[in-house]
């Protein structure tokens, strides 16, 4: 169930880079949905929190050249989160609506599947498998 993608290289902080565009969100292909930070230049103001906070999927690289972040692979990022956009100071990092977001929800029938899978572990945890 719980897969690790395979390792596609290290950052320049060292982190290990994994390439999570291959796993499946709840059976849908990840590159089909189109769930990624967009950044708006004109009111980044170069600070680095994206790059530094994402770093579990490393969905950002820093543009030494021009200062600034790069949203590198875009598919690494986690459906559903936006951490890097709450933390923002600017306001310049957006994503889709959330009603896009429980759009992809429900064609994935991601709730029913949750709740089939906790059952099938709610069983196994009781009877001590
Ligand atoms: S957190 Fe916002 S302001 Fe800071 S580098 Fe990222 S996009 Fe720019
Ligand atoms: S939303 Fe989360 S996973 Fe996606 S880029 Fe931002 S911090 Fe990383």
């Amino acid at each position: 169930m719980s897969t690790q993608p395979p390792v596609i290289g290290k950052d320049v902080l060292g982190r290990v880079i994994r390439d999570f565009s291959k796993i499946p969100w709840w059976g849908i292909p990840r590159e089909q949905i189109p769930w990624y930070p967009r950044i708006d230049y004109g009111k980044c103001v170069r600070c680095g929190l994206c790059f530094l906070t994402c770093s579990g999927r490393v969905v950002y690289d820093w543009d030494f050249r021009e200062n600034k972040p790069v949203v590198a692979r875009p598919y690494n990022c986690m459906v559903g989160c936006n951490t890097c956009a709450n933390l923002c100071p600017a306001g310049a990092i957006s994503f889709p609506s959330l009603e896009e977001l429980r759009r992809w929800r429900d064609q994935a029938q991601a709730v029913a599947k949750a709740r089939k899978r906790i059952e099938e572990l709610r069983r196994k945890v009781l009877s001590g498998e």
